[in-house]
């Protein structure tokens, strides 16, 4: 059998980065230091070409636009390599992930996200551990999905969230089982993965700054907060509720906003702020009203996957309303 190749691109994080007196930047000679670290292991590991970006970033700059120009990449490089390997920061991974999940649809080979804590040139750094697990999971032919590899485990890119920002095991998946635990070998967890599609269906559109804004109801929320935002006529708000998908309903102002903002075209989708579980809108009588307010519950979607998948469903060109009835409707093992 031969040899499986593999595309690495390099989009910035801690994992290129060092230390400089204003704080971690990126490191000028980074993919030097990466080809050394990767070519030390010879045959050992799949063949691989390196692509890194010009201009690595802190992900904590990504923009839509970003995810787009990785989509694309990954894209028109799809043909030449069995799989790839996307390096990133891991504050906005999550998100990338999940963005990437809704533009390359029908995905027929791994597309596995990594990055680390310590930066790859620094003591202690977990990066060779995570980046040569990520090579080695890309080359294989039971995975067809954009995943995180990250500290010995493999999850669902969509369903991940950045969980510590002190541990090496940075993500986890509250809401879905893990699909692999990697120690001394790889232990795929075959029913947790999805399954390679007939084709690809890749949708790559033009993706623009549309006003999505997160709404995290906290304890006597002053309703001119809530007034103020919607004043900006967001294309749609992620409204953080408490528990099962529940609002406060004492004071009938913000019902009455909600419907109206709704009548006006901005959708509104609603998630628990718990880590796990799902969202019912209506399971108790406070926020019952929601769903008449026009609210549609995000069931047990991450924060990262409801955001990206709103971008992607807007730059489809949908209106509200199919955005509504689309973003429940799972595309690539995102919602139960
Ligand atoms: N701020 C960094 C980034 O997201 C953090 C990291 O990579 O761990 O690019």
């Amino acid at each position: 059998m031969s040899r499986k190749h593999i595309g690495v691109i390099y989009t910035g994080g801690t994992i290129g980065m060092a230390m400089t007196p204003q704080g971690y930047a990126p490191m000028p000679d980074f993919v030097s230091v990466l080809s050394r670290l990767l070519g030390q292991h010879g045959d050992m590991l799949p063949r691989h070409s390196l692509y890194a970006y010009d201009d690595p970033i802190d992900s904590t700059n990504a923009t839509p636009q970003d995810w787009q120009r990785l989509g694309r990449d990954i894209a028109a490089r799809y043909g030449d390599h069995d799989g790839f390997v996307v390096l990133h920061g891991t504050d906005t991974m999550a998100y990338t992930a999940s963005a990437l999940s809704f533009m390359l649809q029908g995905l027929r080979k791994p597309v596995i996200v990594t990055g680390s804590q310590v930066p790859l040139a620094a003591p202690r750094s977990d990066a060779a551990q995570n980046l040569i697990t990520a090579l080695q999971l890309a080359a294989s032919d039971a995975i067809s999905e954009v995943a995180i590899c990250f500290h010995g485990r493999l999850l669902r890119g969509n369903r991940s969230t950045k969980v510590s920002a002190s541990r090496m095991e940075a993500f986890d998946t509250p809401c879905y089982p893990h699909l692999a635990e990697i120690g001394i070998e790889p232990r795929l967890n075959a029913s947790a993965l999805l399954a390679r599609p007939a084709r690809e269906n890749f949708q790559l559109p033009d993706y623009d700054d549309a006003l999505i804004l997160p709404l995290r109801f906290v304890p006597g929320m002053p309703m001119r907060a809530v007034e103020a935002l919607l004043a900006l006529k967001p294309r749609a708000v992620i409204l953080e509720c408490y528990g099962s998908g529940n609002a406060p309903d004492r004071d009938p102002a913000l019902l009455r906003m909600l419907a109206h903002a709704s009548a006006e075209g901005t959708v509104l989708a609603a998630r628990s702020q718990c880590l796990h579980g799902e969202v019912h809108i209506g399971t108790y009588a406070a926020g019952a009203g929601m769903t008449a307010a026009g609210v549609v519950g995000a069931r047990d979607m991450s924060f990262e996957a409801v955001f990206t998948k709103l971008h992607h469903l807007f730059a489809l060109g949908l209106t509200p309303e199919e955005v509504r009835g689309a973003l429940v409707r799972d595309v690539c093992g995102e919602v139960s």
